[in-house]
């Protein structure tokens, strides 16, 4: 899973990323590494990891992991080409989701591009930045789908949708607040647009130390950020870029004091991993043996055979049926042998919906 780091300049972007790669950098496990230095892995924080490498003595754990793209120089005017522009709308084109900086702190010493600080006059250049690039992708396709329309019924149906997104769009709605499809055909030609406003977005409202205790609650500007980021369905977190950067370079334990002064559970960091995964329907199942431990990433309501694609094609390709346990039921028999002696471990087959925390092992031909 890939995520895109979107903002104006200015606003805590490169903050932000340089935290989260700072903390990535540290999981030593992951088994590949980048070399591109606007992309950064994350690992996915899941305290059941360590709770099952004791219960299987191995020290390798692989927590599942999420890409960030530092997505940086998005201006205004960069549909027209300005700047790089369109070539930061290509990187945009490329992720599943969007995390949207938006500066909510003050700062006299740091200069705003457009002289004051406000975050839904940002947000608005940045998405009708979307937008525009959106509009002229859909006009390209209405124009390529028009010629076929005339003597081809299926071509017509598509045109006639391309047209009442290209309207939704004009009235300055966010793609993915369409919902005028007539079937699954046109949900599958939407998704095949790949439009960037239709891309799930996370706002990360960056406020400042003192405003994170009570979840920037007290400031105004984070309160019309979240009643805007409603209109659109998108979430919105409350982060101190400056803070993150700070934890970033403590140790575990420092961490928790540094955390515990602040009055926060959880560093911003892993919120927005956490809600990353929420928004894009994300979970783990997990396997389990002496080698290692691992996590893998699914979409919810995926099934046992795609599961086991995640891990190796072969797997999926010859799928007979997969052993599951969940993590609860584990924990409550302490072994993996008594869990099966009560009847807590599970065959299941081709049509077995993945739950969160199943622990898999897969059986196939191959
Ligand atoms: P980018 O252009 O969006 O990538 O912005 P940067 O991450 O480079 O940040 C721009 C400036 O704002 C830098 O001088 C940062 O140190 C500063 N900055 C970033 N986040 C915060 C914050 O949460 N509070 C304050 N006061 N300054 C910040």
């Amino acid at each position: 899973m890939k995520l895109g780091i979107v903002g104006l300049p200015n606003v805590g972007k490169s903050t932000l990323f340089n935290s989260l790669t700072k903390a990535g950098a540290e999981s030593a496990n992951y088994p590949f590494c980048t070399i591109d230095p606007n992309v950064g892995v994350v690992t996915v924080p899941d305290e059941r990891l360590e709770v099952l490498g004791e219960m299987y003595h191995t020290k390798k754990i692989v927590p599942a992991a999420i890409e960030f793209v530092d997505i940086a120089g998005l201006v205004k005017g960069a549909s027209k080409g300005e700047g790089l522009g369109n070539q930061f709308l290509a990187n945009i084109r490329e992720v599943d989701a969007i995390v949207h900086v938006v500066r909510c702190f003050e700062d006299d010493n740091i200069v705003h591009v457009d002289g004051s600080v406000q975050p839904l006059r940002d947000i608005e250049t940045i998405n009708l930045e979307l937008l525009f690039s959106d509009l002229e992708i859909l006009e390209r396709r209405i124009a390529k789908t028009a010629k076929s329309a005339r003597n081809d019924k299926g071509a017509a149906k598509e045109l006639a949708l391309l047209e009442k997104i290209k309207a939704h769009l004009e009235e300055n709605q966010m793609a993915k607040t369409f919902s005028g499809f007539e079937d699954e055909e046109e949900e599958s030609w939407f998704s095949s647009y790949n439009l960037l406003t239709g891309k799930p977005v996370i706002y990360a409202a960056n406020v400042s130390e003192e405003e994170l205790a009570d979840d920037g609650n007290g400031n105004e500007k984070v309160q019309a950020v979240r009643e805007y980021a409603k209109t659109e369905h998108s979430e919105v977190f409350v982060v101190c870029a400056q803070i993150e950067q700070e934890i970033a370079e403590l140790d575990e334990e420092e961490k928790k004091m540094f955390l515990e002064d602040l009055g926060l559970e959880a560093s911003g960091l892993e919120k927005l991993i956490q809600a990353s995964y929420r928004l894009l329907g994300l979970i783990s199942y997990l396997t389990a043996g002496e080698p290692e431990v691992r996590a893998w990433t699914i979409t919810k309501g995926m099934k046992a055979p795609q599961a086991a694609g995640k891990i190796h094609s072969d797997f999926e390709r010859g799928f007979i049926r997969a052993e599951v346990v969940s993590y609860e039921d584990l924990m409550a028999s302490g072994t993996y042998a008594a869990a099966k002696e009560k009847g807590l471990v599970r065959l299941e087959g081709k049509e077995y919906v993945v739950k969160d925390g199943d622990i898999m092992l897969f059986r196939f031909n191959v």
